[in-house]
């Protein structure tokens, strides 16, 4: 077996850096042989620029999507966004097909190595069985009127049997958000969940509290515009965590996404009531659509932060599908936290999220988590702004 020696200027093992004088031995595959010290290591050794990480994982993206890039503006806040992502989703296959390919070469070539990834349709279903990435199906489910559970479950189990027939061990069956799932449809959900991954879109508009709350606001006038009556819908919650939080099975992991507007209170109750909750971050997708961004502090004060992971969102509503640009946006507005902290959320933390540790997320011995180049030429230090990215393995 021939091995390669990589000495960095920085080496993030994906939970600390280590000493400047220690050495990532890989084999030719990118496969951890192990980490040693530079007086240990001999000859034939990479001399890596910057900074020397684990492969990025997202932890929330819709790669179906991908065609949207650039259709929908900015600013339109959360429930503007819904609607006009209704009226744009169909297209040509050939288009949707092409665009996901597009996307999901530039995730790679941003050192993305995982991914979790939300679908309605079975048409990412081809590009996934090449295996260039690690994927987490997130087949998701709609329908705010109890009524309908039943139909809707039934037609979203035969687009997820399409992919367990691919990918048996990789797919769940997720809700869509607080206000677009009854609670029998989530109990339909919990039934069905066999303790596989869950995930939500949580907290993304201040509208979804307003809603649960007080029954007024957009998500009012939306139901009423699309003509659905919500004479069922008794407003009693003091928040849309409230509304759901307890449906959920308790011993899954499970992805809050977004979390733009919520509150320590809501943060208590998810973590009151599930025993591996992870709160995803989308910064980028949060500036685009309602120019705003959570509380990462909250976030922070749970289990040490070591329940953040970071995700794209789709490129209906990001520029690009990047964690490195996610990172840069949080360092941008949080200069304090440590990089070594913001690489943690978006390698060992997002494979932990995602159950793919074994192999993903950080240099341990005999994983094999893909090996990136983090090169700031502009700044010295920790700026990730303007970074580049090279992937090695
Ligand atoms: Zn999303």
């Amino acid at each position: 077996m021939s091995f390669i020696k990589f000495h960095a200027d920085q080496l993030f093992d994906g939970y600390r850096f280590r000493k400047q004088d220690e050495v990532l031995i890989t084999d030719e595959n990118g496969k951890v042989y192990g980490i040693i010290p530079l007086s240990e290591a001999g000859e034939d050794i990479k001399k890596v620029e910057g900074i020397l990480c684990p492969g990025f994982v997202n932890a929330h993206c819709h790669l179906e999507l991908s065609f949207l890039k650039g259709v929908i503006p900015t600013h339109t806040g959360l429930v503007g966004f819904v609607s006009q992502l209704m009226q744009h989703r169909n297209a040509a296959t050939e288009i949707i097909e092409q665009a996901i390919v597009d996307a999901e070469a530039e995730m790679i070539a941003n050192g993305i190595v995982a991914v979790g990834d939300i679908c309605n349709t079975p048409h990412t279903i081809a590009q996934k069985q090449k295996g260039r990435i690690k994927y987490q199906n997130f087949i998701e489910v709609a329908g705010f009127v109890p009524g309908a559970a039943e139909s809707r479950f039934n037609t979203i189990k035969e687009i997820a049997n399409q992919f367990y027939n691919h990918f048996p061990n990789n797919t769940s069956i997720v809700p869509h958000a607080p206000y677009s799932v009854s609670l029998q449809l989530l109990d339909k959900i919990k039934e069905h969940s066999h303790n596989k991954i869950f995930s939500i879109h949580n907290q993304e508009t201040a509208q979804e509290n307003i809603f649960f709350k007080e029954k007024i606001g957009e998500f009012l006038s939306l139901y009423n515009n699309l003509g659905v009556d919500l004479s069922f819908f008794n407003n009693k919650y003091n928040s849309s965590v409230d509304y759901y939080i307890d449906r959920i099975a308790k011993e899954m992991n499970a992805l809050f996404v977004h979390n733009t507007f919520t509150a320590k209170e809501d943060i208590d109750s998810i973590v009151k009531q599930i025993s591996n909750p992870y709160f995803c971050l989308c910064p980028a997708a949060n500036l685009y659509i309602e120019n705003s961004l959570p509380d990462i502090n909250l976030f922070r004060s749970v289990n040490s932060g070591n329940n953040i992971v970071v995700g794209t969102d789709s490129l209906a509503s990001n520029h690009s599908l990047s964690i490195l640009e996610e990172l840069s946006i949080i360092q941008e507005h949080h200069p304090t936290i440590e990089l070594a902290e913001l690489l943690k959320w978006a390698t060992i933390n997002g494979a932990r999220a995602l159950t793919l540790d074994k192999s993903l997320g950080s240099f341990e011995i005999n994983k094999q988590p893909g090996i990136i180049q983090i090169i700031n030429k502009k700044y010295l230090g920790n700026n990730l702004v303007n970074s580049t990215i090279e992937v090695f393995l």
